[in-house]
């Protein structure tokens, strides 16, 4: 998930979300104050709520690591509330995958010491310049500090806290660098964003992602988990397999809706206006993913399109 979806903010609210980014960028401690919330979830474990995806921290006997640190201008307050949980530095930073509400934090974190962590495509996204058209913009290449400096194919496993962290890439789901974090002593799984708990997902065609992707990286966190397992999602509320469960349907269901138009030959526009998310369109449709988009990454992914199409392009001015 990307912060400030261009497509569903009107431009007073875009111009007040803009103007929120300067006014924390400049005094990141001061009136632009983050709430954040831990939740614990075993001995070395705590799940942290802020602004931006949702991060996991270890904390114990060896010190401390995290899985993913929200966005850039609020890092210094991100640090404070790290540091109430264990006053330790941070040896390790994992990032679930390259979004800028998940790896902000990098460049200072980095710069503090931390090794980042991340599979080998968060490295080559973060390192040179991106063209998104989903959200119609340009992102430079990330400073050095906010790089990868151990980055991996498949996966890699810490061994940290006394206990094991088994980080799995999970191939063009959300995008094509994701991350699933399990940790079997805990029993607790760190999602990333191929989990939205309670709203509709942003599948980034752009990045290399796709809904068969998300489905096979949904099914994996569903065979590492047990029925006490606790989920973390990138977004959303502290989750559960059988909360996980009945997204995996639903995007199973939404997937064949949406192809089922396309074998009878439907346009996107035409599947677009057949609706065939309808019955979660009320539920999950209003938080950021409109209907419209879910259903354009689901078309176009099966279509075997990479990028997003808006079927209102002026929609980005
Ligand atoms: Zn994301």
């Amino acid at each position: 998930m990307r912060l400030l979806p261009i497509r569903s903010v009107s431009p007073l609210l875009f111009a007040v979300a803009i103007a929120a980014l300067f006014v924390s960028t400049s005094s990141p401690a001061g009136d632009d104050k983050v709430e954040y919330i831990p939740t614990r979830l075993s001995d070395t474990l705590t799940m942290l709520k802020g602004r931006g995806g949702n991060i996991a921290i270890s904390a114990g006997e060896d010190g401390v690591y995290i899985i993913d640190d929200q966005v850039k201008p609020v890092t210094d307050q991100l640090l404070v509330a790290i540091a109430r949980i264990s006053d330790q530095p941070i040896r390790f930073v994992i990032n679930t995958h390259y979004h800028p509400d998940h790896v902000g934090g990098n460049e200072v974190i980095g710069k503090g010491g931390a090794v980042i962590i991340a599979h080998d495509n968060v490295y080559k996204r973060l390192s040179t310049e991106q063209f998104n058209h989903f959200f119609n913009e340009t992102t430079p290449a990330w400073p050095k500090d906010s790089l990868p400096v151990v980055t991996f194919n498949d996966q890699v496993t810490l061994h940290f806290n006394g206990e094991t962290a088994q980080v799995i890439h999970e191939p063009h789901g959300h995008t094509d660098g994701d991350s699933i974090v399990y940790f079997p002593d805990s029993d607790v799984i760190h999602m990333g964003d191929l989990y939205f708990n309670g709203l509709y997902p942003f599948i980034d065609l752009d990045a290399g992602g796709s809904i068969q992707g998300m489905i096979s990286g949904v099914e994996r966190g569903l065979a590492l988990a047990g029925k006490d397992t606790q989920i973390i999602p990138g977004h959303g509320p502290l989750s559960d397999k059988a909360s996980l469960t009945e997204y995996h349907d639903f995007l199973v269901n939404a997937r064949d809706n949406v192809q089922k138009l396309i074998d009878e030959g439907k346009s996107l526009g035409e599947t677009v206006a057949a609706k065939p998310t309808a019955q979660w369109d009320a539920i999950l449709g209003g938080a950021w993913i409109t209907p419209e988009q879910l259903v354009t990454f689901i078309y176009n992914s099966l279509q075997g399109i990479t990028q997003f199409t808006p079927l209102h392009p002026d929609d980005h001015s």
